[in-house]
């Protein structure tokens, strides 16, 4: 019998499965020809995007989500879920 989870916000969510460490070496930025911009003045820190981004590649410092570039492909993830409408894309030059 399974135990029942109680998840009162996201930050009671099971960690998703990542594959943190494995590919570090494969920087997978420069395939990206969009680029996702946070707004602070938006955000609220849910931390929303960090769970749904599939290359693990938002960071969480301060409290704050924080984009590695390195390895964000620009797929546009965070964007779709952000409920604040904190994060937009700019064409990347
Ligand atoms: S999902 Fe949006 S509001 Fe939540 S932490 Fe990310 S950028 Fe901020
Ligand atoms: S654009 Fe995609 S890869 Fe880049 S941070 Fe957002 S969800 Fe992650």
């Amino acid at each position: 019998m399974s135990e029942k989870i109680e998840i009162r916000g996201e930050r009671d969510m099971p960690v998703n499965a990542m594959s943190l460490g494995l590919m570090t070496w494969n920087k997978t930025g420069s395939w990206r020809n969009l680029r996702p911009v946070i707004d602070y003045e938006r955000c609220t820190g849910c931390m929303i995007c960090w769970k749904f981004c599939p290359d693990a590649c938002i960071n969480i410092e301060n409290e704050r989500p924080v984009i590695d570039l390195d390895y964000c492909k620009g797929c546009g993830i965070c964007v779709e879920e952000c409920p604040k409408v904190a994060i937009s894309v700019v064409k990347e030059e």
